[in-house]
């Protein structure tokens, strides 16, 4: 047999490593990596139902990384998927009314990131040693509050990494400041910019292109990498949940094998539910799979029209994590319906005019999906309804699932919604779906839902108000270059 490789969705790249694909990130070409094939289990679905997630992570991890011994995989899967999870399920499935919602926020930040990330330093250490790679890793992210967080949290301390991360100063809520700056690990620095998010990410991005960066880091002995959701060492691992999730309730009786589960997740850059896709495409039985967005809903568009146009302004939502324009992973799917000449084509228009229609050939392909959005009033009457129903608090990502379940044309099956976040990070917002109006971010208002609900709050923000700020640097985008090599020169 062949062994799986990835190859650019742009079609200059074939035949690399996923050892490679993790170190780069993404192809020269700017394409994407996609595997070569999509593998198989090698058993039935009912042999894998008593397996415990760490287990089934490891075989679905191996068929994707070929490259990797067993030895590592066991490493990397047990040091991501340990005790700073707070429930031995990891991503346990809850039922409440006639949904169930798998939840992904158990990590140590408490959003669906922490599944991905807390892996994807170890892979990467992993992988750079396989290639014999004398160099560091430096990882340089600009987060609108939730990547930078479960980023550092994932390389903290991971040896042969530092990691810098860039946030707007006055752009994100004061608990996802306080998250940031009081993390811990020698080799973590974050740094605050006068600006908006688009000038931290275009200043991250103005650093991997500037020559005179570049040269001093590689005399310094690092290696630029990124983090962000389009490394395949982020996409694999998401897949693990939904096979857990299927076998759960097959194991509780609510599925039988090969019974099709439908899915509802809350999307922005289209890298959770394309991990559904790849899940499908491995021959996991799911139905229609719902891209549920916010009010930018420039996916349920292109669902609709077969048009994606990111010609429009964002709009600020209460589901920040979803507030995006352009969804990189989208491309992925893009790749698997056509080839790498019209993914070029369609990713060049994009790039010019801000946008591309595909034909009705290729739309025809991508049935499978349903794209649908929610109107912060009916993400606000979900959250109400839920709790009022059941007693059971969702956050404002989750209830963009919800709210578009209750609308879409599901097929009447069992329905499965991906549960991003815990409602405690975004207690004010949850707050004012419940009708207590006006109360701005602070350490008490998960104290005030939790008193409100009679819901118990993760043990870890209790902590959180404990510990101080190890980062105040604040600078102008113009001396994160300066920053950076301040950190990397000083050890
Ligand atoms: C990142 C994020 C999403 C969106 O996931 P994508 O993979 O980018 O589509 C949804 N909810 C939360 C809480 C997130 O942090």
């Amino acid at each position: 047999m062949k062994m799986l490789t990835y190859q650019s969705s742009r079609g200059m790249e074939k035949g690399i490593s996923a050892s490679e694909a993790i170190v780069r990130g993404i192809a020269k070409d700017n394409g994407l990596f996609v595997p070569s094939e999509f593998p198989r289990l090698s058993k039935s679905l009912v042999e894998y139902q008593d397996w415990n997630y760490q287990k089934l992570a490891k075989e679905i991890l191996s068929l994707y990384l070929p490259d990797f011994t067993a030895e590592e995989l066991d490493y990397c899967v047990h040091q991501a998927y340990g005790r700073q999870f707070d429930t031995p399920k990891i991503a346990p499935v809850v039922k409440y009314g006639k949904y169930y919602f798998l939840e992904l926020f158990h990590g140590p930040t408490y959003a669906f990131k922490d599944m991905a990330l807390q892996i994807l330093p170890l892979l990467m250490q992993t992988a750079a040693k396989k290639m014999g790679m004398k160099k560091k890793i430096l990882i340089l992210t600009a987060t609108s509050g939730d990547t930078g967080k479960a980023a550092m949290e994932g390389f903290a301390d991971v040896e042969n990494t530092k990691i810098v991360v860039f946030y707007p100063k006055n752009g994100v809520s004061f608990i996802q400041e306080h998250q940031m700056c009081t993390q811990k690990g020698e080799n973590v620095k974050v740094v605050g910019i006068r600006g908006n998010f688009d000038d931290a990410q275009t200043g991250v991005k103005k650093l991997f292109q500037d020559a005179d960066f570049l040269e001093q880091l590689n005399l310094a002995g690092y290696l630029p990498s990124s983090a962000n959701s389009i490394n395949i060492g982020r996409l694999v691992p998401q897949i693990v949940y939904y096979f857990y999730a299927y076998l759960n309730l097959l194991k509780e009786g609510v599925l039988v094998d090969g019974e099709l589960l439908d899915v509802v997740v809350p999307s922005g850059n289209f890298g959770n539910i394309l991990a559904a896709y790849y899940a499908k495409k491995m021959g996991l039985p799911l139905g229609v799979l719902v891209a549920a967005s916010n009010e930018n809903k420039v996916l349920a568009d292109f669902f609709h029209t077969n048009c994606y146009d990111k010609n429009r302004e964002m709009i600020l939502t209460p589901s920040p994590s979803m507030d995006i324009l352009v969804s990189s992973n989208l491309e992925r799917l893009l790749y698997d319906i056509s080839d790498a000449e019209q993914v070029k084509d369609w990713m060049e228009q994009l790039h010019h005019t801000g946008s591309y229609q595909i034909s009705e050939e290729f739309a025809e392909k991508l049935q499978g999906f349903v794209g649908e959005y929610a109107t912060v009033e009916e993400c606000n009457q979900a959250i109400s309804n839920l709790y009022r129903r059941e007693g059971f608090l969702i956050d404002t990502h989750t209830a963009v699932a919800m709210a578009v379940a209750d609308k879409a044309d599901l097929t009447g099956k069992q329905c499965l919604i991906a549960s991003t976040a815990s409602p405690f990070k975004f207690s004010a917002a949850v707050l004012a779906a419940l009708g207590r109006t006006g109360r701005e971010e602070s350490f008490s208002l998960p104290e005030e839902l939790s008193h409100l609900t009679g819901v118990s709050m993760p043990d870890g923000f209790l902590a959180l108000r404990e510990r101080m700020p190890r980062f105040r640097d604040v600078v102008e985008p113009n001396q994160m270059k300066r920053s950076v090599l301040d950190f990397i020169q000083k050890g």
